[in-house]
């Protein structure tokens, strides 16, 4: 099933899964699989060289959401230092395996760039429209891209993304829903209606944090710091208190209508579990 008709029909819950690095076994992610199963949860996504993993695991794992767990699934694919045939042969393997959603990235720029047949998602994203009959989405960035010079530059250029034919846009992660509005209104104000699902990471340890503020740079608020402050010593506290939190986030979001939630888990079911058993009821049919 394509996730824009998801989405046209309710609220989605989703999570972010990364498959096992090039050479480690499954077995770990399949383990992750089975304790999401039965999980009121819409589609997975699966992301492709985050932590070392390769095009291949990803195209794997997603082949085992969909036809063994029956899960819809959504395969992220990046398109710096690809070339041309590698996209359409991976667009190919893809048709015969019935994966019709693609999150359409141009990934992280290497230290060394040898093929430079794409620059940007906006190159990927008409190539993958024009190969087959795919569902689309690409990312945004509530908090704007890191490179991006201001919030109207990185505003334009994803409005040409969504032109160009995306079909749905996927949050980076933010830590303060304020910033989230604010993008929304953004968005309105220059004629974007593409539906975002919001990105939130149940935050469950100090490394964890450190790390989501280095790659994402998000705003801390006050009553977050104040979390960390109070339980860095403590971490089933901190587990706690961080998933509360993002229990809180998640409530607000969906009291304001949001399209969806998408939920990076780092591979924690129990995560995502806990977290749905307290927003059950709370879901737009
Ligand atoms: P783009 O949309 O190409 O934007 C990159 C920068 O260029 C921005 O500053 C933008 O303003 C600017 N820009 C965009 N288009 C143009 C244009 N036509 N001309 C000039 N400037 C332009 N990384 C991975 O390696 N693997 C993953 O699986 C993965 N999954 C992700 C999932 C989500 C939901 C998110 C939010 C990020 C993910 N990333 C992943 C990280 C992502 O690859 C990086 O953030 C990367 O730096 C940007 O990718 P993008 O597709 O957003 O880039």
């Amino acid at each position: 099933m394509k996730i824009k008709d998801i989405l046209d029909n309710r609220q989605s819950f989703s999570v972010e899964l990364f498959p096992p690095k090039k050479t480690d076994s499954f077995d770990n992610i399949i383990n992750t699989l089975d304790n999401l199963n039965g999980l009121d949860i819409d589609f997975v996504s699966v992301t492709y060289g985050a932590g070392g993993s390769s095009r291949d695991n990803t195209v794997k794992l997603s082949k085992k959401i969909k036809s063994e767990y029956n899960l819809e699934v959504i395969t992220h694919l990046t398109c710096i230092n690809s070339k041309k045939d590698e996209i359409a042969s991976l667009l190919d393997e893809m048709k015969e395996n019935n994966l019709e959603n693609i999150l359409a990235l141009r990934g992280d720029i290497p230290s060394e760039v040898i093929y430079d047949d794409y620059k940007y998602a906006s190159d990927l994203i008409p190539e993958i429209k024009s190969l087959g009959d795919f569902c689309v989405g690409a990312a945004c960035y509530p908090e704007k891209h890191p490179e991006a010079p201001s919030n109207v530059y990185d505003i334009k250029k994803l409005k040409q993304k969504t032109a160009l034919g995306c079909d749905f846009l996927i949050s980076q992660l933010f830590l303060d829903n304020t910033m989230f509005f604010n993008f929304q209104e953004r968005l309105e104000l220059a004629d974007v209606n593409t539906k975002v699902l919001a990105g939130i990471m149940p935050v469950i340890n100090k490394a964890q944090f450190e790390r989501i503020i280095q790659l994402s740079g998000c705003n801390v608020p006050p009553k977050f710091k104040k979390i960390l402050e109070k339980y860095e010593h403590n971490p089933s506290a901190l587990k706690d208190a961080g998933i509360a939190y993002a229990i809180d986030q998640i409530i607000d979001l969906m009291c304001h209508d949001v399209d969806g939630i998408h939920l990076y888990i780092m591979n924690k079911p129990e995560n995502a579990k806990r977290i749905l058993d307290n927003i059950t009821g709370l879901r737009n049919a």
